[in-house]
């Protein structure tokens, strides 16, 4: 049995339509985890679909009831073969946002799969179901080839990714032990362009706070006070002034981070950020001495997601008495998360601005994480990929999103490697949601590749773990 077997293997599974019927039946399970209504399809998603699937692959599974109340299970299972073999985790979201019924393009129902020339449409096609079916049938072609996956493999399927995975941390930091891993392999999200694969191996991290000033009691008459009464959205203007300069460079000095090193630089080179889909970079936006890549995937971005004062629908004449900017943080590894406010702080004060308040999100924060494209596991798995698909896969050192990878570094320490399957145009999160049939197919078959590999014995060494 050789390589070419496992990933002949994973594409026949593609071209018998046992993808797209099974990917029919995961996308039937309405798993909206934002939806409190489907809570018991979340249960049903691990204990019908994913546990008898895990067990014919001669994993042992645990279900494991959310610490979180409200919050959906999570299911660990895992299949050893050896103490002395590599061990690898992986990982899958069972959830969905909402199915967003009756918004879809005619004829298009949510949860119900349907093929359209070379597009696969339902709801979790591309976010995560079909992701973690090519895991799973990858895993599968492997096994059928040599009769065993040649290492020990750990799953984690959980049902509340779209709710900001509640649960998880606690989980990984109660069950470090039965999680031990080399390396986290997993799919999530999209690849740059539809045609070459991508690796990305952390996310920059998110912060979302307010900015506020609230004067007195009460907005009052803008004729008789206009010229005594201080007016808050002139000086939140001029505070978000001192933020960013006219086109969004970074002018509080410890937000602007020290990690771009020449190394990542390389890195960034020649990826591509926006091919395809989306509006046109603006080229005079961001940090001057940058490119588009170092800027979205190198560096800190600042945004002002929303703000108000007074009611811009209806407004009267009046000094406001509020003003407020909803803010956020976009941040690369090296930007201490802790210190991010406090800096803040320093330089509005420093800058006149005492009276302006800042108030951090209830939602906290993503850290962010990054490993570097020479990473031994990272250099094996991009071999990999290029030996299967004769490409050199784009190699992102973090995206420029925000996921919830810090779990993964923070709790258990691993190296990350994140394949994804997607692509930008996948409209994940919205109506129409599908995945490209032609992309489904070859990601299987580098999947197979790469789990073949790492089984063949030549996977980084223990030593360098
Ligand atoms: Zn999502």
């Amino acid at each position: 049995m050789t390589r070419r077997t496992a990933i002949a293997g994973a594409e026949t599974y593609f071209d018998d339509g046992g993808f797209q019927s099974d990917l029919a039946a995961l996308v039937a399970f309405e798993t909206e985890s934002q939806n409190p209504a489907q809570a018991a399809e979340l249960s049903r998603y691990l204990t019908e679909a994913m546990v008898p699937r895990l067990h014919a692959m001669g994993f042992e599974t645990v279900l494991h009831a959310n610490a979180v109340a409200g919050a959906g299970p999570i299911l660990v299972a895992q299949r050893h073969e050896g103490a002395a073999l590599p061990t690898v985790l992986t990982y899958g979201h069972g959830d969905v946002t909402h199915g967003q019924a009756g918004q879809w393009r005619d004829g298009l129902h949510p949860f119900e799969l349907t093929e359209d020339g070379a597009r696969l449409y339902g709801r979790g096609t591309a976010d995560n179901k079909g992701q973690h079916l090519i895991t799973i049938a990858a895993l599968e072609a492997v096994l059928r080839a040599r009769g065993a996956l040649g290492f020990n493999c750990r799953f984690v399927v959980e049902t509340g990714e779209e709710t900001g995975s509640p649960g998880l941390a606690a989980l990984f930091a109660a069950q470090k032990d039965a999680l031990k891993a080399d390396v986290l392999i997993a799919s999530d999200g999209p690849r740059l362009q539809p045609e070459t694969p991508t690796m990305f191996m952390g996310a920059r991290g998110c912060l979302d706070f307010d900015l506020l000033l609230d004067l007195r009691e009460g907005a009052h008459h803008s004729g008789n006070w206009g010229g005594l009464l201080a007016d808050p959205a002139i000086i939140l203007a001029q505070a978000l002034s001192v933020i960013t300069d006219a086109r969004g460079q970074i002018r509080v000095a410890e937000w602007r981070p020290n990690s771009l090193s020449e190394e990542i630089r390389a890195a960034l080179r020649d990826l591509p950020v926006c091919e395809g889909a989306g509006p046109a970079v603006d080229e005079n936006w961001g940090e001057a001495d940058l490119s588009p890549a170092e800027r979205v995937f190198g560096w800190n971005s600042f945004a002002v997601l929303a703000m108000q004062s007074g009611i811009p629908e209806a407004p009267v004449n009046a000094i406001s008495d509020k003003a407020r900017a909803h803010c956020q943080l976009r941040y690369v590894v090296g930007t201490d998360t802790e210190e991010i406010l406090p800096a803040l702080r320093r330089h509005l004060d420093a800058h006149g601005f005492a009276q302006v308040q800042i108030r951090a999100s209830e939602a906290g924060a993503f850290s962010p994480t990054r490993l570097s494209p020479r990473h031994p596991w990272a250099q094996f798995v991009a071999r990999s990929i290029e030996e299967t698909t004769g490409k050199a896969p784009h190699v992102l050192p973090n995206l420029a999103g925000s996921l919830p990878n810090d779990i993964f570094v923070d709790h258990l320490g691993l190296p990350t490697i994140w394949v994804p399957h997607s692509y930008r145009g996948c409209c994940q999160h919205a109506p129409d949601e599908h995945v490209l049939k032609p992309l489904c197919r070859e990601a299987l078959g580098l999947m197979a590749g790469v789990f073949w590999d790492i089984g063949a014995g030549d996977a980084p060494d223990a030593e360098r773990r």
